[in-house]
Protein backbone atom coordinates (compact mmCIF):
# COMPACT_ATOMS: atom_id res chain seq x y z
CA UNK A 1 0.00 0.00 0.00
CA UNK A 2 1.20 3.40 -0.37
CA UNK A 3 2.48 6.00 2.46
CA UNK A 4 -1.37 6.80 3.22
CA UNK A 5 -1.58 3.50 5.08
CA UNK A 6 0.87 4.64 7.27
CA UNK A 7 -0.90 8.25 7.69
CA UNK A 8 -1.81 8.65 11.20
CA UNK A 9 -4.55 10.81 12.68
CA UNK A 10 -3.64 14.52 13.22
CA UNK A 11 -3.53 15.47 17.11
CA UNK A 12 -7.63 16.15 18.04
CA UNK A 13 -8.44 19.55 17.72
CA UNK A 14 -10.25 22.31 19.97
CA UNK A 15 -13.71 21.60 19.23
CA UNK A 16 -15.24 25.29 19.52
CA UNK A 17 -14.60 25.96 15.84
CA UNK A 18 -17.69 26.88 13.94
CA UNK A 19 -19.76 23.93 13.30
CA UNK A 20 -20.56 23.15 9.93
CA UNK A 21 -23.32 20.97 10.16
CA UNK A 22 -25.77 21.21 13.12
CA UNK A 23 -28.89 19.24 14.36
CA UNK A 24 -30.85 20.71 16.84
CA UNK A 25 -34.67 19.01 18.20
CA UNK A 26 -34.49 16.42 15.18
CA UNK A 27 -37.59 14.37 15.41
CA UNK A 28 -38.62 11.72 13.34
CA UNK A 29 -40.98 9.28 12.59
CA UNK A 30 -42.94 6.67 10.30
CA UNK A 31 -46.37 6.52 10.69
CA UNK A 32 -47.26 6.10 14.16
CA UNK A 33 -44.08 4.67 15.17
CA UNK A 34 -41.10 7.00 16.86
CA UNK A 35 -37.60 6.27 15.13
CA UNK A 36 -35.51 9.69 16.45
CA UNK A 37 -36.59 11.84 19.60
CA UNK A 38 -35.03 15.62 20.06
CA UNK A 39 -31.65 14.50 18.47
CA UNK A 40 -29.06 17.40 18.95
CA UNK A 41 -25.50 17.12 17.90
CA UNK A 42 -22.78 19.29 16.24
CA UNK A 43 -19.93 18.57 13.69
CA UNK A 44 -17.41 21.43 13.94
CA UNK A 45 -15.91 22.44 10.97
CA UNK A 46 -12.69 20.17 10.14
CA UNK A 47 -13.64 17.00 11.99
CA UNK A 48 -14.45 13.65 11.56
CA UNK A 49 -17.64 13.29 13.81
CA UNK A 50 -19.26 9.99 13.90
CA UNK A 51 -22.67 8.82 14.70
CA UNK A 52 -22.49 5.11 16.12
CA UNK A 53 -25.37 2.90 16.96
CA UNK A 54 -26.93 -0.85 16.84
CA UNK A 55 -29.44 -1.73 13.68
CA UNK A 56 -32.46 -0.15 13.68
CA UNK A 57 -30.98 2.41 16.38
CA UNK A 58 -32.35 4.90 13.26
CA UNK A 59 -28.70 6.52 12.03
CA UNK A 60 -29.77 6.22 8.58
CA UNK A 61 -33.02 8.32 9.60
CA UNK A 62 -31.06 10.77 11.02
CA UNK A 63 -28.40 10.42 7.80
CA UNK A 64 -31.37 10.90 5.43
CA UNK A 65 -32.49 14.09 6.80
CA UNK A 66 -29.10 15.58 6.86
CA UNK A 67 -29.04 15.18 2.77
CA UNK A 68 -32.72 15.60 2.48
CA UNK A 69 -34.32 12.49 1.65
CA UNK A 70 -36.33 12.92 4.39
CA UNK A 71 -38.06 16.04 6.08
CA UNK A 72 -38.01 15.38 10.00
CA UNK A 73 -41.05 16.18 11.67
CA UNK A 74 -39.52 18.62 14.12
CA UNK A 75 -36.04 20.11 14.43
CA UNK A 76 -33.61 22.32 12.65
CA UNK A 77 -30.44 21.10 10.22
CA UNK A 78 -28.04 23.70 9.83
CA UNK A 79 -24.97 23.99 7.37
CA UNK A 80 -22.41 26.67 8.44
CA UNK A 81 -25.31 28.50 9.86
CA UNK A 82 -28.07 28.34 7.21
CA UNK A 83 -31.06 26.22 7.88
CA UNK A 84 -31.70 23.95 4.99
CA UNK A 85 -35.10 23.13 5.55
CA UNK A 86 -36.33 24.50 2.18
CA UNK A 87 -33.34 23.08 0.19
CA UNK A 88 -34.02 19.77 -2.08
CA UNK A 89 -31.20 17.10 -2.12
CA UNK A 90 -29.79 18.92 -5.24
CA UNK A 91 -29.67 22.96 -3.22
CA UNK A 92 -27.78 21.05 -0.42
CA UNK A 93 -25.27 19.45 -2.71
CA UNK A 94 -24.57 23.49 -4.30
CA UNK A 95 -23.96 24.67 -1.05
CA UNK A 96 -21.12 21.82 0.04
CA UNK A 97 -22.95 18.76 1.07
CA UNK A 98 -22.22 15.54 -0.59
CA UNK A 99 -23.07 12.06 0.72
CA UNK A 100 -22.06 8.34 -0.05
CA UNK A 101 -24.67 5.45 -0.44
CA UNK A 102 -24.41 2.67 1.67
CA UNK A 103 -24.16 0.46 -1.32
CA UNK A 104 -21.62 2.42 -3.57
CA UNK A 105 -23.01 4.12 -6.22
CA UNK A 106 -21.13 3.87 -9.17
CA UNK A 107 -22.00 3.89 -13.18
CA UNK A 108 -21.05 -0.07 -13.14
CA UNK A 109 -20.37 0.24 -17.33
CA UNK A 110 -18.11 3.76 -16.92
CA UNK A 111 -14.51 3.57 -16.54
CA UNK A 112 -13.38 4.49 -13.15
CA UNK A 113 -12.07 7.91 -14.66
CA UNK A 114 -15.26 8.59 -16.12
CA UNK A 115 -16.97 8.12 -12.76
CA UNK A 116 -14.41 10.41 -10.93
CA UNK A 117 -15.08 12.73 -13.94
CA UNK A 118 -19.16 12.68 -13.00
CA UNK A 119 -18.22 14.49 -9.87
CA UNK A 120 -16.85 17.66 -11.35
CA UNK A 121 -20.08 18.23 -13.22
CA UNK A 122 -20.61 21.38 -11.70
CA UNK A 123 -17.39 22.85 -12.74
CA UNK A 124 -18.39 22.37 -16.63
CA UNK A 125 -18.99 25.35 -17.77
CA UNK A 126 -20.61 24.36 -21.54
CA UNK A 127 -23.96 23.14 -22.12
CA UNK A 128 -25.08 20.28 -23.24
CA UNK A 129 -25.45 21.24 -26.87
CA UNK A 130 -22.08 23.04 -26.93
CA UNK A 131 -20.41 18.88 -25.61
CA UNK A 132 -22.79 17.60 -28.44
CA UNK A 133 -20.87 19.70 -31.13
CA UNK A 134 -17.90 19.36 -29.84
CA UNK A 135 -16.47 22.73 -30.13
CA UNK A 136 -12.34 23.41 -29.30
CA UNK A 137 -13.70 25.07 -26.28
CA UNK A 138 -15.77 22.24 -25.05
CA UNK A 139 -12.47 19.79 -26.05
CA UNK A 140 -10.36 22.27 -24.20
CA UNK A 141 -13.00 21.60 -21.31
CA UNK A 142 -13.01 18.22 -21.40
CA UNK A 143 -9.57 18.09 -21.16
CA UNK A 144 -9.33 20.18 -17.91
CA UNK A 145 -11.79 17.69 -16.32
CA UNK A 146 -10.25 14.64 -17.69
CA UNK A 147 -6.63 15.89 -15.94
CA UNK A 148 -8.20 17.19 -12.58
CA UNK A 149 -10.25 13.66 -12.28
CA UNK A 150 -6.96 11.28 -13.32
CA UNK A 151 -5.09 13.53 -11.19
CA UNK A 152 -7.66 12.89 -8.00
CA UNK A 153 -7.49 8.77 -9.32
CA UNK A 154 -3.79 8.86 -8.79
CA UNK A 155 -3.85 10.53 -5.30
CA UNK A 156 -6.01 7.61 -4.66
CA UNK A 157 -3.69 4.68 -5.91
CA UNK A 158 -6.43 4.10 -8.92
CA UNK A 159 -4.12 5.25 -11.21
CA UNK A 160 -3.94 1.57 -12.57
CA UNK A 161 -7.39 1.08 -13.17
CA UNK A 162 -8.13 4.40 -15.13
CA UNK A 163 -9.83 2.59 -17.94
CA UNK A 164 -10.94 -0.38 -16.03
CA UNK A 165 -14.79 -0.79 -16.14
CA UNK A 166 -15.90 0.07 -12.58
CA UNK A 167 -18.30 -2.52 -12.09
CA UNK A 168 -16.00 -5.18 -12.45
CA UNK A 169 -13.74 -3.41 -9.75
CA UNK A 170 -14.08 -5.35 -6.05
CA UNK A 171 -16.09 -3.86 -3.76
CA UNK A 172 -12.89 -2.06 -1.36
CA UNK A 173 -12.05 -0.06 -4.69
CA UNK A 174 -15.86 0.72 -6.08
CA UNK A 175 -16.06 2.71 -2.15
CA UNK A 176 -12.54 4.33 -2.92
CA UNK A 177 -14.06 5.54 -6.60
CA UNK A 178 -16.99 6.72 -4.95
CA UNK A 179 -14.62 8.71 -2.17
CA UNK A 180 -12.37 10.17 -5.08
CA UNK A 181 -15.77 11.25 -6.57
CA UNK A 182 -16.72 13.29 -4.07
CA UNK A 183 -13.33 14.58 -3.45
CA UNK A 184 -13.18 16.50 -6.47
CA UNK A 185 -16.52 17.85 -5.79
CA UNK A 186 -14.49 19.64 -2.45
CA UNK A 187 -17.16 19.45 -0.60
CA UNK A 188 -17.76 21.38 2.45
CA UNK A 189 -19.22 18.02 4.19
CA UNK A 190 -18.81 14.77 3.46
CA UNK A 191 -21.65 12.49 4.84
CA UNK A 192 -20.76 8.92 4.69
CA UNK A 193 -23.23 6.09 5.60
CA UNK A 194 -21.68 2.61 6.21
CA UNK A 195 -18.62 3.30 4.39
CA UNK A 196 -17.41 -0.35 5.40
CA UNK A 197 -20.06 -2.74 4.60
CA UNK A 198 -19.25 -5.05 2.03
CA UNK A 199 -15.51 -4.53 2.67
CA UNK A 200 -12.77 -7.01 4.33
CA UNK A 201 -10.51 -6.02 6.98
CA UNK A 202 -7.71 -4.98 5.01
CA UNK A 203 -9.79 -3.23 2.48
CA UNK A 204 -11.64 -1.29 5.75
CA UNK A 205 -8.09 -0.80 6.99
CA UNK A 206 -6.97 1.44 3.55
CA UNK A 207 -10.65 3.01 3.34
CA UNK A 208 -9.47 4.58 6.89
CA UNK A 209 -6.28 6.01 5.68
CA UNK A 210 -8.47 7.47 2.68
CA UNK A 211 -11.08 9.37 5.13
CA UNK A 212 -7.94 10.07 7.29
CA UNK A 213 -6.65 11.41 4.22
CA UNK A 214 -9.70 13.55 3.16
CA UNK A 215 -9.94 15.01 6.70
CA UNK A 216 -6.28 15.83 7.13
CA UNK A 217 -6.79 17.88 3.76
CA UNK A 218 -9.41 19.87 5.15
CA UNK A 219 -13.03 18.58 4.68
CA UNK A 220 -14.96 18.17 7.61
CA UNK A 221 -16.66 14.45 7.62
CA UNK A 222 -20.05 13.16 9.57
CA UNK A 223 -19.50 9.58 9.36
CA UNK A 224 -22.32 7.27 10.04
CA UNK A 225 -21.49 3.51 11.06
CA UNK A 226 -22.06 0.24 13.78
CA UNK A 227 -18.64 -0.73 13.15
CA UNK A 228 -16.70 0.41 16.25
CA UNK A 229 -13.13 -0.29 14.79
CA UNK A 230 -13.70 1.91 11.56
CA UNK A 231 -15.12 4.59 14.11
CA UNK A 232 -11.96 4.77 16.26
CA UNK A 233 -11.17 7.79 13.89
CA UNK A 234 -13.70 10.05 14.77
CA UNK A 235 -12.71 13.01 16.71
CA UNK A 236 -15.94 13.38 18.58
CA UNK A 237 -18.97 9.80 18.27
CA UNK A 238 -22.22 10.27 19.32
CA UNK A 239 -24.25 7.09 20.16
CA UNK A 240 -27.54 6.49 18.90
CA UNK A 241 -29.90 3.65 20.49
CA UNK A 242 -33.72 3.72 20.09
CA UNK A 243 -33.83 7.25 18.67
CA UNK A 244 -31.87 9.13 21.45
CA UNK A 245 -28.08 10.23 21.77
CA UNK A 246 -27.10 8.45 24.87
CA UNK A 247 -23.59 8.93 25.13
CA UNK A 248 -21.09 11.44 23.39
CA UNK A 249 -17.54 11.69 23.35
CA UNK A 250 -14.16 10.31 22.16
CA UNK A 251 -14.78 6.34 20.65
CA UNK A 252 -12.70 5.03 23.82
CA UNK A 253 -14.96 6.39 26.35
CA UNK A 254 -17.78 5.67 24.52
CA UNK A 255 -16.59 1.79 24.17
CA UNK A 256 -16.50 2.16 27.48
CA UNK A 257 -19.93 3.58 28.41
CA UNK A 258 -21.84 1.06 30.44
CA UNK A 259 -25.58 2.09 28.30
CA UNK A 260 -23.43 1.92 25.26
CA UNK A 261 -22.39 -1.66 26.35
CA UNK A 262 -25.50 -2.76 27.08
CA UNK A 263 -27.33 -1.07 23.70
CA UNK A 264 -24.65 -2.94 22.17
CA UNK A 265 -24.34 -6.80 23.53
CA UNK A 266 -27.56 -6.57 26.08
CA UNK A 267 -29.85 -4.13 24.27
P1 LIG B 1 -30.13 2.25 11.33
O1 LIG B 1 -29.60 2.96 10.13
O2 LIG B 1 -29.56 2.73 12.62
O3 LIG B 1 -30.03 0.76 11.20
P2 LIG B 1 -32.74 3.19 10.44
O4 LIG B 1 -32.73 4.65 10.55
O5 LIG B 1 -32.55 2.59 9.09
O6 LIG B 1 -31.70 2.57 11.47
O7 LIG B 1 -34.11 2.64 11.01
C1 LIG B 1 -34.61 3.02 12.28
C2 LIG B 1 -35.98 2.39 12.48
O8 LIG B 1 -36.88 3.01 11.56
C3 LIG B 1 -36.04 0.90 12.20
O9 LIG B 1 -36.91 0.33 13.14
C4 LIG B 1 -36.59 0.81 10.81
O10 LIG B 1 -37.30 -0.38 10.63
C5 LIG B 1 -37.51 2.01 10.75
N1 LIG B 1 -37.62 2.57 9.39
C6 LIG B 1 -36.60 3.04 8.64
N2 LIG B 1 -37.03 3.51 7.46
C7 LIG B 1 -38.39 3.32 7.45
C8 LIG B 1 -39.44 3.59 6.51
N3 LIG B 1 -39.18 4.17 5.33
N4 LIG B 1 -40.69 3.25 6.86
C9 LIG B 1 -40.97 2.68 8.05
N5 LIG B 1 -40.05 2.41 8.98
C10 LIG B 1 -38.77 2.71 8.69
MG1 LIG C 1 -28.46 2.28 8.40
Amino acid sequence: MTAVADLKRLPSRPIDLPATLELSGIAHSFGGFKVLTDVNFAVPQGQIVGLIGPNGSGKSTCFNIVSGFLRPKAGRVLLSGRDMAADSIQARTRHGLMRTFQTPKVFERMSVLENVMVGLHKDGRSGILASMLRTPTTRREFDRLRNTAEEACRKFALGKFLDAQTGRLPAGQRRVVELARAYVGAPRLLLLDEPSSGLNTEEIGQLRSWIAMLNSEGMTILLVSHDMGLMTIADTVHALYFGEIIASGPMAAIQADPRVREAYLGG
